[in-house]
């Protein structure tokens, strides 16, 4: 009996006593797990000399990652009729959602605000099933060297500058040329005195506001991605119990199948063929949703190989880099007051690159800070030292002495199913990389994902639309072919 059959026998049993498997959300809809009977249900190993060699499973379509891209495709697609079936690398459901067990309290591990909250989709779901949202404040906190914050209107005007340095840099590019945004803002940067106040203000939203928000080192983004009309994290709301809520109630009803890796993806005349941790499924259809750096690094085969300018695109669109920590201490040792803070002075026993700080006490009840750290960091320290790091240089910044008793921590830019945070454009990326990504590949394989999108960069909305998109194709292809 193959492991992928081990595992469809367990998930069957965990819908009729409804217990969890595997650490996947368990289907409630029993109707919709059970095999399909307008298709064959699984099948164990078949003749070797057939086209059918070695497939132990078999659906109408197959999702390719449960993360809310693929939860979205797979939704839809069951609401229309479908069997789809969603695999997933990992033992859990999410992807770069994930909310962490802290005493009684969960907290985000990965994504973490909704964007846009009153016009968000992702919003509108998880009002839909009563979750608390809470408004963030979405404009950073400075402290500066006595740890007393600099007020709103000075970070206005750096703002301002920053903007009004960046609009000049792209004026000055060549029609139809890009730059990185390191390259394109140098002779600004270098126009302040290095100490003045003005140069730690720029540096400061540099860090805070392009390498945090995203993700992405200022000499890889695209100066013209950075005068895209998307602002990151404004009118940002986030969710009492973690952004899983959602994900969790997403998969209700849905088959999903973790632990399976999935390592090459094969297109013939009937349909596509998909080489995994547990063996070969078939499907008429696929939607692809592994993440932008999953792809750059080959780790899946496509079969034939996928077009080269499709490669071109995917080489254009950066993953980007983050790590989050969550600690949690016996006692609210630090003073700060409000919601978010990040040190920008330069202090012989503060790193010069500073965490984005969450004070999330309020949230679970318990003393608790989340930090994100963004890609200058990361390349500051070493891989082996970054959890270490993390905690001891959050203690600097807000002198704490105690030492946390919980610190889960996640580099999403070395996880292997994620391999980057959230996606933007590299240099000389454009939006039309995005859509070339998104096209179908040999009319059996359809990509979404964050980095299909050309709505928000990299944001949860843009996930969950790109799961509607690609849903809606495969639901035409399906018409179109009878
Ligand atoms: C630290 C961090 C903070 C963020 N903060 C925010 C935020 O505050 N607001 C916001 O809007 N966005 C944020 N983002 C971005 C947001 O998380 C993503 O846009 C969104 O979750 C992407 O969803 P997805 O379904 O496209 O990809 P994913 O969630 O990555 O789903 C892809 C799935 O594919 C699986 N997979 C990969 N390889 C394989 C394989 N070989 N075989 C089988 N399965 C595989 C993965 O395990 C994963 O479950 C953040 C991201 C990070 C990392």
């Amino acid at each position: 009996m193959s492991a992928a059959w081990t595992r469809r026998s367990l998930l069957l049993h965990a819908v009729a006593t409804g217990a969890s498997v595997l650490g996947c959300h368990v289907p409630r809809r029993a109707s919709h797990t059970a095999p399909h009977p307008a298709t064959s249900p699984d099948v164990g190993p078949t003749d070797a000399r057939g086209p059918d060699a070695g497939v132990t499973s078999r659906y109408e379509v197959i999702v390719l990652g449960a993360g809310i891209a693929g939860l979205r495709a797979a939704e839809c697609l069951r609401d229309a009729g479908l069997r789809a079936c969603v695999i997933e690398a990992r033992d859990r459901i999410g992807g770069r959602i994930e909310s962490v067990r802290l005493g009684d309290a969960r907290v985000d591990l990965g994504a973490s605000h909704i964007e846009n909250a009153p016009y968000s989709a992702v919003a509108a779901r998880l009002r839909g099933i009563r979750a608390n949202l809470l408004p963030s404040d979405s404009s950073l906190l400075l402290l500066n060297e006595s740890r007393r914050s600099l007020s709103r209107a000075r970070r206005a005007v750096w703002k301002q500058r920053f903007d009004d340095a960046c609009a000049r840099a792209l004026r000055s590019l060549a029609e139809g040329h890009d730059c990185s945004a390191a390259e394109g803002m140098a002779a600004w940067f270098q126009s302040m005195s290095a100490h003045s106040a003005e140069a730690r203000g720029a540096h400061w939203h540099q860090r805070m506001h392009v390498e945090l928000t995203r993700s992405v080192l200022m000499d890889r983004l695209s100066l013209r991605a950075l005068r895209s009309d998307h602002e990151p994290y404004a009118m940002a709301m986030q969710v009492q119990g973690g952004l899983a809520t959602l994900t969790e109630s997403m998969a209700t009803g849905l088959e999903v199948l973790t632990q399976h890796v999935v390592r090459a993806i094969m297109c013939a005349h009937d349909g596509v063929r998909i080489e995994s941790s547990h063996g070969i499924l078939q499907a008429k259809a696929l939607v692809c949703t592994v993440p932008i750096g999953v792809l750059r690094a080959g780790h899946i085969r496509f079969e034939p190989a996928l077009e080269p300018s499709r490669m071109e695109a995917i080489s254009r669109i950066e993953p980007g880099a983050r790590a989050v920590q969550v600690a949690s201490y016996a006692e609210r040792s630090w003073r700060m007051r409000e919601q978010f803070a990040s040190a920008i002075e330069p202090r012989p026993d503060v790193p010069d690159v500073t965490p984005w700080l969450e004070d999330l006490s309020h949230w679970t009840g318990t003393p608790t800070l989340r930090a994100q750290w963004h890609s200058s960091w990361l390349t500051s320290v070493a891989l082996a030292e970054r959890s270490e790091e993390a905690t001891r240089a959050m203690g600097q910044v807000l002198s704490i002495s105690d030492r946390p008793r919980e610190r889960p921590f996640r580099d999403w830019s070395v996880d292997p199913f994620a391999l980057g945070a959230r996606s933007a454009l590299g240099v000389g990326g454009t939006l039309g990389d995005r859509e070339r990504l998104a096209q179908p590949f040999e009319n059996k394989v359809f990509f979404a994902g964050e980095a299909t999108s050309m709505s928000a960069e990299g944001s949860l909305d843009a996930a969950y639309a790109s799961g509607q998109r690609a849903a809606d194709e495969v639901l035409a292809h399906v018409r179109r072919a009878g």
